[in-house]
């Protein structure tokens, strides 16, 4: 969790925000750097405190992101398979003049203005949580939860003020009844909701609209291209050992879009029972729509849905663990 900006945050805004006023004269030689340019731009170049207004920002370890607009942030939250690499959560705002921030998990890189005014903009989000009042009452879980005993959950910055309106793009999915899978995904997250001896309202909403032949804004690499205007959930190319990708715009901290990529090349199970060595695409669908609606990783050996990698027919993941109810109560 982000420690330490809790006091400092109102002030880090308000000289950043006199920095940014000084600056706008004086700037140009700084923002017209050609190293911020094109389809390279690397970390440490927006470093220097360049503003970017398009190209694709790469990181270290080659995930590439569309340069969202100014005041967009993009973040890219992936699962992985178990034994493979965590890649980390990702999150790239651009604040206009103040440049380009950069997040994984909970590193910050990027232009030195962007990264206070982010960082201190994410710790008024995160610090807000919604009273929880019912949580406590008791219920039965349908099924056996990920974890009843482990409380933490994590959040990403955004969420969403309104309902999330959702298509599905077909191309390359591994079996039929695999919208079905995906959709029931984001239904853990939604409406009346109940596990490990609690329940809670949750107002996270989404309407499915049917499929389309838009493409998802998830790029092979596991980073975001540009935003569409429309959420979809699609299937194509993703790197070894990444199961799934979620990307999810937003403006100070309200979600606006988010896109979702299921790897083509992991062998899956959409049915209601899992067998053999496939994985379980309506528990990996319930991670990212944890994701879609705000929530971010918790400790691998925490157990919940949140977690950061799923091993093979993993169906566990599909209901709630006591930490991943309290962050959706939390946020909604
Ligand atoms: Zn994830």
């Amino acid at each position: 969790m982000r420690k330490s900006f809790v006091t400092a945050g109102a002030v880090v805004l308000g000289v950043a925000l006199v920095a940014v006023t000084v600056a706008s004269g004086g700037a140009a030689a700084t923002a017209a750097s050609p190293s911020c340019r094109g389809d390279g731009i690397t970390v440490a170049a927006l470093a220097s405190g360049c503003a970017v207004s398009s190209g694709t920002v790469v990181l270290p370890d080659g995930r590439r992101f569309a340069v969202p607009p100014s005041g967009t942030t993009v973040a890219a939250l992936p699962v992985a398979a178990s034994g493979a690499v965590d890649p980390g959560d990702v999150s790239v705002t651009n604040t206009g003049r103040s440049g380009v921030a950069v997040r994984i998990d909970d590193r910050w890189a990027g232009a030195p203005a962007a990264v206070r005014l982010e960082r201190a903009a994410l710790q008024q989000r995160t610090a807000t949580t919604r009273a929880t009042a019912g949580a406590a009452t008791s219920a039965t879980s349908a099924s056996a939860p990920s974890s009843c005993s482990n409380k933490t959950y994590t959040r990403t910055g955004f969420r969403w003020g309104s309902r999330v309106d959702w298509r599905y793009n077909a191309t390359g999915q591994k079996g039929t009844g695999s919208v079905t899978a995906i959709r029931a995904g984001s239904d853990a997250w939604t409406g009346a909701l109940a596990t490990c001896g609690k329940k809670v309202t949750s107002t996270a909403a989404d309407r499915y609209l049917g499929t389309t032949t838009q493409a998802s804004g998830v790029t092979a690499t596991g980073g975001c291209g540009t935003s569409s205007g429309t959420s979809v959930a699609a299937w194509g190319s993703l790197r070894a050992g990444t199961l799934a990708v979620t990307c999810v715009w937003s403006r100070s901290g309200v979600a606006v879009e988010v896109d979702q990529r299921y790897t083509t090349a992991a062998a899956w199970s959409a049915t209601t029972t899992c067998s053999g060595t496939k994985f379980d695409l309506r528990g990996v669908a319930t991670h990212e729509w944890g994701h879609a609606y705000g929530l971010g990783h918790t400790a691998q050996n925490s157990g919940l849905v949140m977690k950061p990698a799923s091993t093979t027919c993993e169906t566990g993941q599909r209901t709630l663990g006591l930490g991943d109810l309290m962050g959706i109560d939390a946020l909604y």
